[in-house]
């Protein structure tokens, strides 16, 4: 039976994206297909070969920094591939998993949709487009409890990426976001 294809989980910080995939992946282990899950390791909750949501919900994990690692990692029996934090890897992450549903394999992306800045992130706009099943997840805005989409900063660094600073960072809705930080 083909089962290929690909779903992309999409949304802000806090929005339960790693949830969803790791509810997902958890289902296809208890139907006792072969699973592997990636986990990009600038994330600083990639500790201990897992992979964590906010909520302390977790699962083993691969870490892998590029595409070459995904490919040189990748378990050639895995039905099911899962990628959290796929907004940090390069456009080659698009073939790669065009490739993988073609043979047949189920590959499951989480990643932000857009930046602190609000801007689309890495390769995420092409990985929704060539996407089969596209899932916007939500958060719930710090300030007023609306609809929390986008990524606030806290502080004013402009770095896209502050490694280890959960901390930094907030769900708000369109009204409440100050884009590239306050
Ligand atoms: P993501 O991978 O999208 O960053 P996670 O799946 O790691 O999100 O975490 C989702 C969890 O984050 C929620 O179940 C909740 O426990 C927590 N959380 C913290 N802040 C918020 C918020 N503002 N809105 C919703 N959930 C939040
Ligand atoms: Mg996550
Ligand atoms: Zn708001």
């Amino acid at each position: 039976m083909y089962r290929g294809g690909i779903e992309v989980i999409s949304g802000c910080m806090f929005s339960g994206k790693t949830e969803e995939l790791l509810r997902r992946i958890r289902r296809s282990e208890l139907a006792r297909l072969p699973v592997q899950l990636f986990k990009h390791a600038l994330d600083d909750r990639y500790t201990g070969g897992h992979c964590e949501s906010h909520s302390s919900m977790k699962l083993p994990a691969t870490g892998a920094m590029t595409v070459a690692e995904l490919r040189s990692k990748l378990n050639p029996n895995a039905q099911v591939i899962g990628i959290d934090e796929a907004q940090f890897y390069d456009e080659e992450i698009v073939p790669f998993v065009m490739e993988l549903a073609d043979r047949g394999r189920q590959v499951i992306i989480a990643g932000l949709d857009s930046d602190f800045r609000g801007l689309p992130f890495g390769a995420m706009p092409q990985l929704l487009a060539i996407a089969e099943n596209v899932c916007k997840m939500h958060a719930v805005c710090m300030v007023c409890g609306g609809n929390g989409t986008q990524t606030q900063r806290l502080g004013t660094s402009q770095e896209l990426v502050i490694v280890g600073a959960t901390d930094s960072y907030e769900a708000r809705c369109r009204q409440c976001f100050r884009p590239g930080g306050v």
